[in-house]
């Protein structure tokens, strides 16, 4: 049986003695179907962790936000932010603390299920999407993130190096809510939890 491809066609009109004959140009496009998919994978990826990028997340987010909507199924946020981390790269040095990222991204992945999505918002800031989680559970997987990455030590160059991370949570279950105002509730609960003593895990609260 023959195979189907990707292909792009073009039909000419040319006159042969006289004649109108029509030919059709067909070009295979496999080759380039695939360079587009890995252009728009790198896009949505961010290059040191290989985790989604701030925007492939947000678009994530919105998809997430109105399938929960639809659903009317909880969507909980939870965005992170590695504790001190400028004293990382100032005692170990920024390669280190390069390590350090992608040490954490392995923990992250790692702790969550296979329906979250997680991403890299920018420096060492990560943000998670639990779909189908409330409040309690959303809690439950931030105890479980912090509780790994305060007890693992990333050994470089025969030094163990060790951090914390602070979470805020948010939780959609007022349905007209927005992805900009969960992230925000998000980042506020981060802040509440880098105020009261870091490495915490604190709930957006109005
Ligand atoms: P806080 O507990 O309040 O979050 O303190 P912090 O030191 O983590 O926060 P601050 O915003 O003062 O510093 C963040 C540091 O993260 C400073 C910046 O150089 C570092 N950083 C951001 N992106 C990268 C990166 O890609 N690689 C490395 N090595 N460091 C980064
Ligand atoms: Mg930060
Ligand atoms: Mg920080």
């Amino acid at each position: 049986m023959a195979a189907a491809f990707p292909f792009e066609m073009n039909i000419v009109g040319i006159d042969v003695s006289g004649k109108r004959q029509m030919f059709a140009l067909v070009r295979d496009t496999t080759e380039a179907e695939k360079f587009k998919a890995h252009l728009s994978e790198l896009a949505m990826t961010d290059e040191l962790t290989q985790l989604y990028n701030r925007r492939a997340l947000l678009l994530a987010l919105e998809k997430e936000l109105a399938s929960a909507k639809r659903g009317k199924r909880p969507l909980s946020v939870m965005v992170l932010d590695i504790d001190h981390f400028k004293n990382v790269n100032d005692t170990y040095g920024h390669y280190a603390g390069d390590l350090a990222l992608q040490h954490f991204a392995t923990i992250a992945s790692r702790s969550i299920r296979t329906e979250d999505t997680i991403g890299r918002m920018g420096g060492e800031e990560f943000a998670i999407l639990l779909p189908n989680a409330d409040e309690a559970a959303a809690l439950c997987m931030g105890e479980r993130l912090r509780t790994a990455t305060e007890s693992a030590q990333l050994v470089h160059e025969g030094v163990a190096i060790k951090f914390t991370v602070s979470a805020g949570v948010s939780v959609a279950g007022e349905f007209g809510i927005t992805p900009a105002q969960l992230l925000e509730q998000a980042d506020r609960a981060l802040y509440r939890a880098k105020e009261t003593g870091r490495n915490r895990v604190c709930v957006y609260t109005p």
